[in-house]
């Protein structure tokens, strides 16, 4: 038969409609589909080793002869087994293959074998579980090679998915390269056709990285590419140019209880320069957890004010809303009227009748921003919604922008397009990593802490020294100090009616028992309180107020306390189970202390006994930078766990890898290089298109 690119895999030999259907569920319907379904990883098959000389766990090719050979069914569950022993002149080895009936029809006692995978021991002991395997005919066999690994589903074998790439395997050379041959040359890329042949049926290692960096240089260039349109696009579109009030801003800046840092006045005059043109800023403001991020948003939300243009700050919780708003009214003082909108309250400082209801006090809320009369207001994505309609919006600026979903980030982008934008991140983002990902954004960066701020000390405590931890809670406590105490989820058994025998995870429990035991039994002469996303809205608020207020001298929270809550006066945070989270979360816990002139403390408790999760702890403890930190989680967990993989648009780049500025700068520059003269690459436009994801910051 005749197959081309297009031709269905239903087609093809070997291919029941079965098959076809679950090729479909993985995506894969035509022949080109099968052939750019890339491997997740390899198998190292090469090497060929006696039978006495396997070892658990190391992926090997075995020959021998079959000694035995029989089907049955297991004991307890109904599967069936096939049983085998492969026997050479130095040993034997036992087999089993699960549910492959016809394994036991196809080969007989007496035949060679061939067969490839790692060992396992167990209290059977060493035995190959559903290893691949080929008649060993004297002939070359092709199982003893870097072996790739696909990604697939219950009823597609890795077999099977190898016999059809190798029926497609021709087709390879008719694949049309979409990148132009001096892009190639210049980069020391394979073309298309030699990069499949490579990711599909290696040789050696160095073919392997050589069509590996020629898919991921694709994906980088793709997304550059995009960046640099959408910029171009940027500088065409107009947005109002903001003067910069240096006076006024100056004289903020003065009354200010303490002095900006050098990066702090950087960012906010990077900032303040950036408004006054007249295309839409796009602007990320990235800083480390307590490095003043606030006060330069404030900056230029009042100098936008000054302007006779609105202002919208929006924050992923209504806690930080809220402190947001409060903190704003510090800064400016008086100098503006601040409004506060989320979906549970609204407020409008002095100006609205405590009498009136809270359905007329938004209504007249509204009103307001509606006739342009609110020049600065604070919320949640309450601020979305169709009914806050802004007269004159000048400046979106968002906090912690990659905690909102992608929904959200959609309407922000909408409510943003002539306006300048600004977002804030804590999450340390490597500059060629921003630059990559968030290309058309412009990047300011606070890399430092202001001076007064002392090392918060960190302490991984063993379990023994439990009540040694609490008598130092105490004791702080006693200086005045306030004390957090975070929970991670806890797994219980799930109700009977939903099935009783499997786990479902409760932050509420976790939270509630940790609180039981800290308030009755360990501090019952204190003011404890807690806190967790399951409760009501206004029972957070007067918790958080509470605590505020130094009314409370230790809150049990769950994971809700991670972003942006600036309480001064605490100054210890201890975290239950710190083994359950990443280190760049950490972080952000340890963040919320040590943010006044106090020493702080973060003690970090955990019951695993696993050594890397103690290896992960005892970095943390010796670390307090969260770039550092970040680095480590990308190393120890991937990029998907550290950044969040769908909203960066890490999933976008597959096989991309990010640490490799080298690979990422050259496909840059292809990028800049391409972008005037698109018109004139149609195949590269038709990649564009179809690579459509949702990535955000753009
Ligand atoms: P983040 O960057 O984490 O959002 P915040 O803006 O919440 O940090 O600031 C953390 C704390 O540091 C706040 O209490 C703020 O008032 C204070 N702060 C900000 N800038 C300075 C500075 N230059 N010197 C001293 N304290 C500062
Ligand atoms: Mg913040």
């Amino acid at each position: 038969m005749n197959i081309t690119l297009t031709t269905p895999l239903a087609q093809l030999p070997t291919v029941s409609k079965t098959l076809a259907k679950k090729l479909r569920g993985l995506g894969l319907i035509t022949a080109q589909d099968l052939i750019f379904h890339f491997p997740t990883r390899y198998e190292d098959y090469r090497r060929s080793v006696a039978l006495n000389h396997v070892k658990p766990n190391e992926p090997v090719t075995v020959r021998g002869r079959l000694q035995l050979l029989a089907n049955r069914r297991s004991f307890h569950q109904r599967r069936m087994l096939t049983e085998a022993v492969l026997a050479d002149n130095a040993g034997l080895i036992k087999i089993v293959w699960f549910n492959q009936p016809y394994i036991a029809k196809t080969l007989k006692v007496g035949d060679r074998l061939a067969v490839a995978g790692r060992a396992t021991l167990d209290r059977f002991g060493l035995q190959f579980i559903n290893p691949i395997f080929e008649k060993d005919t004297g002939a070359e066999i092709t199982i003893n090679r870097l072996l790739p690994v696909y990604p697939t589903t219950a009823g597609v074998s890795q077999k099977h998915l190898r016999y059809l790439l190798k029926l497609t395997r021709p087709l390879f050379n008719t694949l049309a390269d979409w990148l132009p041959e001096k892009i190639l040359t210049a980069n020391n890329l394979p073309d298309l056709a030699t990069a499949m042949h490579r990711a599909h049926f290696p040789t050696d290692e160095k073919q392997l990285r050589n069509a590996s960096e020629r898919f991921q240089f694709e994906e980088l260039f793709i997304l550059q590419l995009r960046n640099e349109l959408s910029r171009v696009k940027r500088t065409q579109t107009r947005a109002p140019a903001i003067g910069f009030k240096e006076a006024a801003i100056k004289k903020i800046v003065a009354g200010l209880p303490f002095q900006l840092t050098a990066s702090q006045r950087r960012s906010a005059w990077e900032i303040l320069q950036n408004l006054t043109l007249p295309q839409p800023m796009n602007r990320l403001l990235s800083g480390d957890v307590g490095s003043g991020k606030t006060v330069v948003a404030a900056l230029a939300m009042y100098n936008t004010a000054l302007n006779g243009y609105q202002a919208a700050l929006m924050a992923p919780t209504e806690i930080l809303a809220q402190q947001h708003w409060q903190s704003l009214q510090k800064t400016l003082g008086g100098n503006v009227p601040i409004g506060l909108l989320t979906n549970s309250k609204q407020s409008l400082p002095g100006e609205i009748d405590p009498e009136i209801s809270t359905a007329e006090a938004r209504r007249r809320l509204l009103e307001k921003i509606k006739k342009g009369e609110l020049p600065l207001v604070v919320g949640t994505h309450a601020l979305l919604s169709e009914k806050v309609k802004f007269k004159k919006l000048g400046l979106v600026v968002v906090d912690e922008q990659h905690r909102f979903g992608v929904a959200q980030r959609q309407a922000i982008k909408e409510k943003g397009r002539q306006t300048h934008f600004l977002s804030m991140t804590a999450t340390p983002i490597p500059r060629s990593l921003a630059l990559t990902i968030f290309g058309d954004l412009d990047l300011s960066t606070i890399d430092e802490l202001p001076p007064q701020r002392k090392t918060i000390i960190t302490r991984l405590v063993e379990t023994f020294n439990r009540a040694r931890a609490y008598q130092f809670l105490r004791q702080q406590i006693k200086y005045g100090r306030q004390v957090f105490v975070v929970c991670p989820l806890i797994e219980e058994a799930a109700p009977e009616e939903n099935g009783g025998a499997f786990k479902i995870q409760s932050e509420k429990k976790s939270v509630l028992t940790e609180y039981q035991k800290l308030q009755e039994q360990i501090f019952p002469d204190l003011a404890v309180s807690f806190l967790h996303g399951k409760m009501p809205t206004e029972d957070k608020d007067k918790v958080m107020e509470d605590f505020r207020a130094n009314r409370l001298n230790i809150l049990v929270s769950t994971s809700v306390v991670e972003v942006g809550v600036d309480i001064p006066n605490a100054s210890v945070m201890m975290i239950e189970g710190a083994d359950r989270f990443g280190l760049a979360q950490l972080h952000q816990f340890r963040g919320r202390v040590g943010r006044a002139e106090h020493q702080s403390y973060c003690l970090l408790f955990t019951d695993s006994t696993s050594s890397k999760a103690k290896e992960r702890l005892n970095f943390f403890e010796k670390e307090n930078n969260g770039f550092k930190l970040a680095e480590k989680d990308l190393t120890m967990r991937g990029p998907g766990d550290v950044f969040g993989t769908e909203q960066s648009g890490l999933a976008e780049l597959r096989l991309a890898k990010l640490d490799n500025p080298d690979l990422i700068r050259r496909s840059r520059e292809a990028a800049r290089q391409i972008a005037p003269q698109l018109a004139h690459f149609p195949l590269i436009t038709e990649q564009i298109k179809k690579r459509v994801t949702n990535y955000h910051w753009e």
